[in-house]
């Protein structure tokens, strides 16, 4: 009997210690690829009466992070319980009646399920958007929309329209959905650093929002090139730069138009780039690993304020320095390298 005890003792503990390593793990494995925004909430930047509400909210699948919900809330209700909108959509998530009767449950055990209470108002909604996920994640591609993106884009504009595009739909109201909740996002996001071996993400989580891509633009500013050789991330002056890659700092100084910059040879004839910065913190030669903080966001050079401009370069010589390789696309490179923004 004390051995059968013990057994079950080491069961128990099993279910309580080992099942939550495990489900935590296949999450984090599952969700790192097809989903980019995944990053780690910060609960102090969710007003305190919901905050728990959206913690378990982020538990329910996979695919839907608790920032996700959070960023979802800022854009349907601004975080008010009470509101209601013409159309009768109807608290925090802005459920219409008629989705509620599906999917309400009294969570919070005040006798009623009801949109206007908030713990029953975000559970619903996370069941809703894994519905919607686990409805479109087929359409997931590496290298293009992630799941959460479908799925905001099929809470938009329903999942038979991203099932007709198989992928976001070309609908501008659908396309702003899903883009300003990607950057509502990442305000809801820890200022983690995004590494993995000999790569890195040149921002904390927060900072690493997307404006102006690679390629050619309209004239974005006096002087600003017409095609843009790197991806920029608006950042706020002084927020920290980290190295992308682990390698050497082949350049460190002032270059014409990309004020303050420095290049990190990452090996194989890969530079990364960061130009604009305020403070160079490195210098010609250093060693550096993924993740380092290498300078500080600024505006120097031409731009249209502080902003990080970064550059991948490949096929550089050995020991090029300067301007040597050819610019790529910075979002696929470093998403091959397993880095997402
Ligand atoms: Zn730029």
């Amino acid at each position: 009997m004390k051995a059968l005890g013990g057994a079950l003792v080491a069961f128990v503990l099993f279910l309580v210690v080992l099942v939550p390593i495990v489900a935590q793990g296949s999450r984090s494995v599952e969700t790192g690829v097809g989903n980019p925004l995944l990053g780690n909430l910060d609960s102090a930047k969710i007003p305190a009466e919901y905050r728990k509400f959206i913690e378990a909210a982020g538990t329910v699948c996979a695919e839907v992070p608790a920032a996700a919900i959070a960023a979802q809330i800022q854009q349907e209700s601004g975080w008010n319980s009470k509101a209601t909108s013409p159309v009768g959509a109807q608290g925090l998530t802005q459920f219409m009646p008629g989705t509620w009767a599906t999917l309400g449950r009294d969570v919070d055990g005040n006798g009623v399920a009801s949109p206007f209470d908030p713990a029953d108002a975000i559970d619903a909604q996370a069941r809703y958007m894994c519905q919607l996920a686990g409805s479109v994640k087929r359409y997931a591609v590496q290298g293009g929309s992630s799941v959460i993106e479908l799925a905001w884009a099929a809470y938009n504009a329903g999942p038979g329209a991203v099932a007709q595009y198989g992928g976001i739909p070309p609908y501008a109201e659908t396309q702003n959905y899903v883009a300003t909740l990607r950057s509502t996002m990442s305000t809801f996001l820890g200022d983690v650093v995004k590494v993995g071996g000999k790569w890195g993400a040149p921002l904390a989580a927060s900072h690493l929002i997307p404006t102006s891509g690679f390629g050619p633009r309209g004239s974005p500013c006096g002087g600003c090139s017409s095609n843009h050789q790197g991806q920029d991330f608006g950042a706020p002056d002084g927020a920290p730069i980290y190295a992308a890659c682990s390698g050497i700092v082949d350049f460190a100084g002032q270059m014409s138009g990309y004020g303050n910059i420095t290049f990190i040879n990452c090996g194989g004839g890969v530079r990364t780039g960061y130009a604009h910065q305020s403070a160079i913190g490195v210098r010609v030669g250093q060693k550096v690993t993924a993740g380092t903080e290498i300078g500080k966001v600024g505006a120097t050079g031409v731009g249209t304020g502080a902003h990080l401009h970064f550059e991948v370069r490949t096929g550089a010589p050995a020991g090029g320095g300067g301007l040597s390789g050819t610019p790529v696309s910075p979002t696929p490179f470093m998403r091959e390298q397993g880095i997402t923004w």
